[in-house]
């Protein structure tokens, strides 16, 4: 049985980029929806036993794929934020190292980032991943995707299903996320790297 994971900040944390009416729906619906679901679809099924890593490596393309991949993409999603600040918030050490030697700065990264999130055609994810050798790869998702099918290591990713911003910026998914950066967790996102 999977459980809706807990959110590490309290509801009102993330505004005013991620109002607490939105989580209040995309964590306590959305997330508990493909919760549920899995949980009836496991029952009695091959993968009754995996973890959602596993489950994500080995479904084929269905529903147990696509609500267990929703999982595991929501809990990364989720426990990557902080609380708002308005000071710059960058990340440090290893992994800012890399992402300079690979973008040539931290500005050129999230804009190519979002970018990839802008021209995601319909739902899904665009996620910064390691590879084996510690290099660092943009990749979109369509649907409950997750890099780690491809082998990838997942370090941060943005949703760009609209549930995630309509009820913050209705179409405008540019806008929500350019504001997402100051939510981020790099603290959270370098320790997945490592
Ligand atoms: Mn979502």
């Amino acid at each position: 049985m999977f459980t809706l994971i807990e959110l590490p900040y309290a509801p009102a944390a993330l505004e005013p980029v991620i109002s607490a009416q939105t989580l209040s729906f995309h964590h306590g619906k959305h997330l508990q929806t493909y919760v549920d679901n899995l949980n009836k679809l496991l029952s009695g099924s091959e993968f009754e036993r995996l973890s959602l890593e596993e489950i994500v490596c080995k479904a084929p393309a269905g529903p147990v794929f696509n609500n267990a991949g929703q999982i595991l993409n929501h809990n990364l999603y989720f426990t990557q934020f902080g609380p708002y600040t308005q000071a710059a918030n960058a990340p440090e050490g290893p992994l800012a190292e890399q992402i300079r030697k690979q973008w040539g700065s931290f500005d050129t990264f999230k804009t190519e980032f979002e970018s990839k999130g802008v021209g995601l055609f319909g739902s899904g994810w665009v996620w910064l991943s390691a590879q084996a050798d510690g290099s660092l790869v943009i990749t979109q998702e369509p649907n409950a995707g997750n890099p780690l099918a491809k082998g990838l290591k997942p370090l941060l990713t943005f949703d760009v299903w609209e549930h995630a911003y309509y009820l913050d910026c209705q179409n405008r998914r540019a806008a929500h996320l350019a504001a997402l950066w100051q939510i981020v967790n790099w603290r959270e996102v370098k320790a997945r790297y490592l």
